[in-house]
C-alpha cells in the first residue's frame, strides 16, 4: 500500500522506509507521486500538533495516507527550550538558523552549568493521517546530556553537543544513532500502531 511522506528530506524517507516497509508500506514523496504539497505553517504549540498539521494537509491534498514528523531538542535547564523552535533557535526571524549558530547559542545559554544539570532529550512526533479523516500520532524520546564543546563530525543539528553516555551523536556511526534515536523510537511505535489500525489491509 502506498503512503505519502510529507517531507522532501531524503534521509527521513530512507529511515521511514527502513522501519515501515516490512509492513508492506511503500513510502513515496510528493515528487515521486507527481503532486505538489502546499507549504504548511507550523502553528502548533507541540511537536505532535505540528506533525498532525503536516500529515492532515498532505492527506487532504493527495488522497493518500500521509506520514509526517516534527522533531527537536528539549533542554531541562532551559525550561524545555529550544523545543519546537529547535531549527530556528538562533534566528531573529521565522527562518531557520544554521546548525553552527544554534549550537553556539545553546552553549552560551548553558554557560558553565555542571554536566549533572545539562540533561536534555530529543523528541520526535510522527503522525499518520488517513483520507477518511482519522489520524494516528506517536512520540519518541532519546535522553542524554549537552556537552561543553562540539565533538565529532557525523549527524546534523545539535548532534556534536548531544552526549549519549561518553560520546556525542556526531561521534558514533549513523547505524548506532539510528538504533536509539528519537525518530527510530517514534517510527517503531508508529509501526505497531499501524499494524493494529490497518490489520490485514496492508
Ligand atoms: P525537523 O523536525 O527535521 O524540522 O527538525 C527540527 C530541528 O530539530 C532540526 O533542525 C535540528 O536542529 C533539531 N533536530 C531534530 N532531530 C535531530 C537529530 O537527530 N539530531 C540533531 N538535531 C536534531
Amino acid at each position: 500500500m502506498t503512503f505519502l511522506i510529507a517531507t522532501g528530506n531524503m534521509h527521513k524517507k530512507i529511515e521511514f522506509e527502513r522501519i515501515l516497509s516490512p509492513l508492506g508500506i511503500e513510502i513515496k514523496t510528493a515528487k515521486d507521486l507527481g503532486i505538489e504539497l502546499p507549504e504548511v505553517e507550523e502553528t502548533g504549540t507541540t511537536f505532535e500538533e505540528n506533525a498532525i498539521l503536516k500529515a492532515e494537509s498532505g492527506a487532504a491534498v493527495s488522497g493518500y495516507p500521509t506520514l509526517s514528523d516534527d522533531s527537536g531538542l528539549s533542554v531541562d535547564a532551559l525550561g524545555g527550550a529550544p523545543g519546537i523552535y529547535s531549527a530556528r533557535y538562533a534566528s531573529m526571524s521565522d527562518d531557520n538558523a544554521d546548525d553552527e549558530a544554534n549550537n553556539n547559542k545553546l552553549l552560551s545559554e548553558l554557560g558553565d552549568l555542571p554536566l549533572s544539570q545539562r540533561t536534555a532529550h530529543y523528541v520526535c512526533a510522527v503522525a499518520c493521517a488517513f483520507p477518511n479523516g482519522e489520524t494516528l500520532v506517536v512520540r519518541g524520546e532519546c535522553h542524554g546530556h549537552i556537552g561543553f564543546e562540539r565533538r565529532g563530525t557525523g549527524g546534523f543539528g545539535y548532534d556534536p553537543l548531544f552526549l549519549k553516555g561518553e560520546k556525542t551523536f556526531a561521534e558514533i556511526p549513523p547505524e548506532e544513532k539510528d538504533a536509539q534515536s528519537h525518530r527510530s523510537v517514534a517510527l517503531h511505535l508508529m509501526s505497531d500502531r499501524l499494524k493494529e489500525y490497518m490489520g490485514d489491509k496492508i
